[in-house]
């Protein structure tokens, strides 16, 4: 029955010319997002609204699941049009609106009207006293509630009647595009992907970088990621996902470092590629899934080691979650299966059995002085081999 659909969205903070540049990034979004759905769509922007009209056969719960993966969208609510051809004709829809909507009629209710043309017989109170009579007369099951009813049935008279009650949750935050652009190491664990996620999410532009060391990490391992590239990029809008070839990086430094500390001078050189590339691509920071006290890795001392490399900022935005909270937010944005397929990660393979979890910033520096005569040329090579994967 529903063509139509009102997209609400949280409007602190976007005032003047704000407003607009939100509002177009969302309607350029929604497009986007709606290209994947089967149906065609008009978004149009108007009375500073956003609707989304169906102009052609749809699929309601597919368009509604697409709407869901729309950042900036705080409810989607799901509307009827109806010619104004008099007040009778509207009290029979509403009826019938009623009963379509509300199979149980033992529910509390009111009527919001809203006149946007004041041309219109009836000011805004008579038509809530009128409809609400209709309503209760048809179905005398029901009561009307003015404080908190369970069905606030709007009714707008606009060039047509607009009549909507129902509001389905969208996914909030600001829309993709308003907010730059960041780097996402993405790895084929399962916090890297909600990290990437959850910046996007504040209206971020997502690109990605994934260290691979072939013949160690298989085809399926690099897939893998692809795959979940393509789950995040459901919310984000395609992602230019920088695919760089570690192996020889790392067999060097498993080769001239002491091997407790190989994970974190692996994860220096990772940051600082990952920097360079972010630095090129017009990315104003990197993001990792990084959560403090995980893994070795991620102690507050091993942090300190890794983000001392980079000069631009770092975004974290899991470090104070447990993992119980990322696997909630993995399996919400459905990337939680394919993060736990068990392919071989590049950082579990040369990890050694008691990895430091407090290097010593001093030692890892002069540790990786080792490294002096080829690094430069190994980073130089690894990113002249970047693959760039266009995930949509
Ligand atoms: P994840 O679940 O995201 O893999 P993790 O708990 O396995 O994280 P680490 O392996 O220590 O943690 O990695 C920390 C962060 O470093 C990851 O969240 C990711 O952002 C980045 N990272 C790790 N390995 C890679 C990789 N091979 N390619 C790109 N980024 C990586
Ligand atoms: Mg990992």
């Amino acid at each position: 029955m529903f063509k139509a659909f009102l997209i609400k969205y949280a409007e602190i903070g976007v005032k003047g010319k704000n407003r607009y540049m939100f509002e177009d990034a969302l309607v350029k979004q929604i497009r986007h997002t709606l290209k994947r759905c089967d149906g065609e769509y008009a978004v149009r922007k108007s009375d500073g609204r956003i609707y989304v009209d169906a102009v052609s056969d749809f699929d309601y719960d597919e368009t509604v699941a697409a709407l869901q993966k729309v950042f900036g969208i705080a409810g989607i609510c799901p509307m009827v049009y109806v010619e104004d051809e008099g007040f009778e004709k509207l009290s029979e829809r509403v009826v019938r609106y009623i009963d379509e909507v509300y199979p149980d009629k033992h529910k509390s209710f009111k009527v919001a009207a809203r006149r946007a043309r004041k041309n219109y017989p009836l000011n805004s109170m008579e038509i809530n006293m009128e409809l609400g009579g209709v309503i209760l007369d048809a179905y005398p099951e029901m009561s009307v509630d003015v404080h908190k009813p369970d069905i606030m049935l709007h009714v707008e008279i606009r060039d047509k009647i607009y009549i909507y009650s129902e509001i389905i949750p969208g996914p909030g935050g600001m829309p993709v595009g308003t907010g730059g652009k960041a780097m996402l190491l993405l790895s084929g664990g399962i916090d890297s992907p909600v990290a990437g996620y959850m910046i996007a999410k504040r209206g971020v532009k997502i690109d990605a970088v994934y260290f691979h060391a072939p013949p160690y990490t298989s085809e399926r391992a690099k897939q893998k990621v692809i795959d979940l590239a393509k789950k995040v990029a459901q919310y984000t809008g395609p992602i230019y996902l920088h695919i760089i070839n570690f192996t020889d990086i790392q067999l060097y430094i498993y080769d001239k470092c002491p091997h407790d500390e190989l994970t974190i001078i692996m994860r220096r050189y990772m940051m600082r590629i990952a920097e360079h590339i972010a630095k090129e691509t017009e990315c104003l920071g990197l993001i990792t899934g990084e959560s403090i006290g995980q893994v070795a890795s991620q102690t507050m001392q091993s942090l300190m080691a890794t983000n001392e490399v980079c000069t631009i900022p770092v975004y974290r935005p899991l470090i104070g979650f447990d993992k119980m909270e990322i696997v909630d937010i993995s399996e919400k944005i459905d990337t939680y299966e394919t993060s736990i397929l068990p392919y071989e990660d590049c950082c579990t393979i040369f990890v050694a059995k008691h990895p430091v979890t407090k290097p010593n910033l001093k030692f890892i520096q002069k540790h990786e002085e080792n490294l002096v005569e080829k690094i430069d040329e190994l980073v130089k090579t690894a990113l002249d081999t970047d693959e760039v994967v266009v995930v949509s």
